[in-house]
């Protein structure tokens, strides 16, 4: 009897161990931050972005069975609050964290001025910067050891990260990852324009340490192949000649740019400015209020034509009907528009690298 009281005694303390274990092991908040300000349930994929962890999951094992295959797309939301037709789209809440110094603090609202004068993009700082009594989904942007983002508007609180406060189109490009984009390089194109050589990533292209970071992601792209983005990765990205990270010299190459624009080797990965392409990209997925998008191939797979981005009216009849006095349509593709007599107060743009033709 003596002895099972003392077994009895010894699972107890066994149990109550393992309790306080599980306790302390579990997070008190789900978004509480790893080392590198990863907020649970996500996974930084491409280095610097912040996928949920299941879609990760999901196109890691579908790399595996086609490697070079376009991966389903993680749904990225825009910036939008309010209700349709009262909704404000491009209003981005943010607070910064205790962590962020005043020089850094304007050093981000220098680079979110960038963005907010090329597209009908507005971040606003939450009243003495406390978003969650004025807002439900908002960013809060910390100083970190890396820099990320994630990738549009998730919902609830959600992060950005920095450490190079220095670069300022390093903070632009985290904050196109918040608006919605991904990496040029993940465009389902890209092999057309681009060779990754695996052999050069550290640990490879579907290893452990950066793993998943080249996989082919269908995400929102516009015009031709753009090696001058913001968003395209250098060169010597993740290369195993540069394991402090990605500015240096390398001989082990990974990105190589394929004929016939290897005039573009050294250039890609640059981060001193927003390309034309950029521009365009970021100012149509957040146009202005009078802005209408008119795209003649627009195959309706996103939904019926309503003018914008992603849904572009497909003839200048819809275009015309649907844009204000004074508003302007975007053409987004080569397309030709018939002969006629317009009398409609709107002007009527060709989008980079497009051409318009009047009169068939
Ligand atoms: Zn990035």
């Amino acid at each position: 009897m003596k002895n099972k009281v003392k077994i009895s005694a010894q699972i107890s303390f066994r149990l109550l161990l393992l309790i306080a274990i599980c306790v302390l092991s579990v997070p008190t908040n789900a978004q509480t931050l790893a080392p590198k300000g990863i907020p649970g349930g996500f996974t930084a994929i491409d280095g610097d972005i912040l996928l949920p962890t299941s879609y990760v999951e999901s196109v890691i094992r579908a790399q595996r069975l086609s490697p070079n295959a376009p991966q389903a797309t993680y749904t990225t939301n825009v910036w939008r609050s309010g209700v349709p037709p009262f909704e404000i789209r491009g209003v981005v809440p943010f607070e910064f964290d205790a962590n962020v110094s005043a020089a850094n603090q304007s050093a981000m609202i220098s680079a979110m001025a960038v963005l907010e004068n090329v597209a009908n993009v507005d971040f606003q700082q939450c009243a003495s910067n406390v978003c969650i009594f004025s807002t439900t989904n908002f960013v809060h942007i910390a100083n970190s050891t890396g820099n990320n983002s994630q990738v549009g508007m998730v919902g609830g609180e959600q992060f950005i990260n920095i450490a190079n406060w220095e670069t300022q189109f390093i903070i632009v490009h985290e904050l196109i990852h918040c608006l919605g984009f991904y990496h040029e390089q993940s465009r389902p194109d890209r092999n057309s324009f681009v060779q990754i050589n695996c052999a050069n990533v550290q640990g490879g292209c579907s290893g452990t340490i950066y793993n998943n970071n080249f996989a082919l992601l269908s995400s929102l792209i516009y015009g031709t192949y753009n090696f001058d983005s913001v968003m395209h990765y250098s060169q010597c990205s993740f290369s195993i000649d540069c394991p402090a990270g990605a500015n240096c010299a390398c001989t082990n190459t990974v990105i190589t740019v394929l004929a016939p624009n290897q005039n573009q080797q050294t250039l890609i990965g640059q981060r001193t400015h927003l390309s034309s392409l950029d521009r365009a990209t970021v100012s149509f997925l957040y146009p202005f209020d009078d802005w209408k998008m008119l795209d003649c191939a627009y195959n309706g797979n996103n939904g019926t034509p309503n003018g914008t981005f992603n849904r572009p009216y497909t003839t200048l009849a819809a275009a015309l009907a649907n844009t204000p006095p004074g508003g302007t349509i975007w053409v987004l593709r080569n397309c030709t528009f018939p002969t006629g007599i317009y009398n409609n107060q709107v002007t009527i743009k060709a989008a980079p690298n497009v051409v318009a033709t009047f009169g068939n």
